[in-house]
């Protein structure tokens, strides 16, 4: 590593020093850049590095509601407004009680790189707060009611839209944030401003969404896994596959692979992990969006009443069956380890797709890039969700709403655009199969250069 890129992380590092996701997420894409580094002077010479490690703007709010009882709570809300060299902030909001400043950090600085990636014009950011709409506050093991999620909802934006506007920053959804919620905060929004633009993106059809935008991330996330098998003359035709989470980007995910001939073996969530060793059928798999989409329930609960899968509570996806080819981390941040790394490698798996962000820990990461199989890193293989957004912002800017068909076709071309401009951008600094490295040097210097052409600021 550079005396450069040591020095930036050391004082990350010290001015950090409580922030560990923040930290993770810069070692992991700071390290990697030194190729490139050595060939462009003037990032060094602009403190392009140190200036990414710090957000534009963070924002911090109180967020009090009152609960179907009549009791206040008050929640904390935050948006990180990370860089907005090419193009207003965009980036999801997670309502989850393990969000904080270092988690929302870290999710906004890899958003800046994988906006970058989409070849649209987005700036990074992220935002949310430690509200739990799955556990109600007053009757332990229920969850929020609609009201509830609704006027938690609308104090947060109170708050927010000062700070957002379809030309500043377009917030999303992400973990616990879908359409219900993007419906309320955007009923808000246009209260409080009293104007319809397209400020938020993964809006309901009817007032101005896009067909395929709840289906993109996960959709985006097999197309670019099939983009690095096509390199090796392979196709997912009977392929043996585990995925992690049971939200959005999962089953999406899941479908997508059924529909390419492949076996989803494993779906999971925070109850634990269902098996169906000849691979979960359509039938079921659209069993578990009802359930997690509309009964808003638990695994375990379909688990108990299907026969046509086996239930291990507590536990992830990983080590749970013995034949796997391909595996697909798509639930949150950190929960694939080194040692679920060697259990995939030993039993067979060839290729890991992410799906959620960070979802392999460092140790984990080095032993898939040791064993030379296909790895993508989440900033390049969950952007189809992001990228999806900005084309749902290029139709309401338009006053347009494409066909599925169009929306699908053009998210497969940028999936294919980021997995070249990643595989490229490997084998030009020397890399080549690392997508880890092609995808960090690839997003990195469209903003680099940015920033320097805009000068300090
Ligand atoms: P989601 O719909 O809320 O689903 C999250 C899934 O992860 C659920 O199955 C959840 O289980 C599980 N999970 C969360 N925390 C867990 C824990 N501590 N232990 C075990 N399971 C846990 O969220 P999503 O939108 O699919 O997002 C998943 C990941 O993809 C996140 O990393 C997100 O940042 C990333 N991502 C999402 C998008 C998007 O468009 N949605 C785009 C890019 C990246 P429960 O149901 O039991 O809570």
């Amino acid at each position: 590593m550079s005396k450069y890129v040591e020095s930036v992380l050391e004082a990350v590092k010290a001015k950090n020093a409580n922030e560990p996701e923040f930290l993770q997420a810069v070692d992991e894409v700071f390290t990697t850049l030194d190729p490139v580094l050595k060939v462009h002077p003037e990032y060094q010479k602009n403190a392009i590095l140190e200036r990414m490690v710090e957000p534009e703007r963070v924002v911090m709010f109180r967020v009090p509601w009152v609960d179907d009882k009549g009791i206040v709570r008050v929640n904390r809300g935050y948006r990180v407004q990370m860089n907005s060299a090419i193009g207003p902030y965009k980036g999801g909001l997670r309502f989850d009680p393990s969000v904080t400043l270092s988690v929302l950090k870290f999710l906004a600085f890899e958003q800046v790189f994988k906006n970058s990636l989409t070849t649209l014009p987005m700036g990074g950011g992220k935002g949310g707060s430690d509200f739990n709409p799955k556990e109600s506050p007053h009757t332990p093991g229920k969850r929020c009611s609609d009201a509830e999620v609704m006027r938690f909802c609308q104090s947060f934006m109170n708050e927010l839209y000062r700070h957002i506007s379809a030309d500043t920053d377009v917030p999303a959804g992400d973990m616990n944030v879908g359409g219900r919620e993007i419906g309320y905060l955007f009923g808000q929004y246009k209260r409080l401003a009293n104007e319809w633009t397209g400020v938020l993106t993964g809006k309901g059809l009817s007032f101005g969404g896009s067909l395929i935008r709840p289906e993109a991330t996960g959709y985006g996330d097999v197309y670019f896994a099939q983009n690095m098998l096509a390199k090796r003359g392979e196709t997912f035709e009977g392929k043996r596959c585990v995925i992690s989470g049971s939200g959005n980007v999962a089953t999406y995910a899941a479908e997508k692979l059924i529909q390419l001939g492949a076996k989803v073996l494993t779906l999971s969530d925070r109850s634990g992990t269902i098996l169906a060793n000849e691979g979960i059928s359509e039938k079921l798999l659209k069993d578990v969006m009802v359930l997690k989409t509309v009964k808003r329930g638990e695994l375990a609960e379909l688990a108990k009443k299907s026969k046509a899968v086996k239930f291990f509570p507590g536990v992830n996806s990983w080590q749970v069956t013995d034949k796997i080819d391909a595996a697909f981390p798509c639930a949150r941040q950190n929960e694939l380890n080194g040692e679920d790394a060697e259990y995939l490698l030993k039993h067979g798996c060839t290729l890991v797709g992410e799906g959620a962000n960070m979802p392999s820990t460092p140790d984990a990461i080095a032993k898939f890039l040791e064993a030379g199989i296909m790895y993508s890193p989440g900033k390049a293989s969950n952007a189809g969700g992001v990228a999806t957004s900005g084309l749902e912002m290029s139709q309401n800017s338009e006053r347009v709403a494409w066909t599925a068909e169009e929306v699908d076709a053009k998210l497969k071309n940028i999936m294919k655009a980021i997995h070249d401009n990643a595989w490229e951008a490997a084998a030009k600094y020397g890399r080549k199969g690392n997508y880890v490295v092609g995808a960090n040097i690839a997003g990195f210097v469209k903003v680099a250069d940015a920033m320097v052409a805009q000068g300090v600021c």
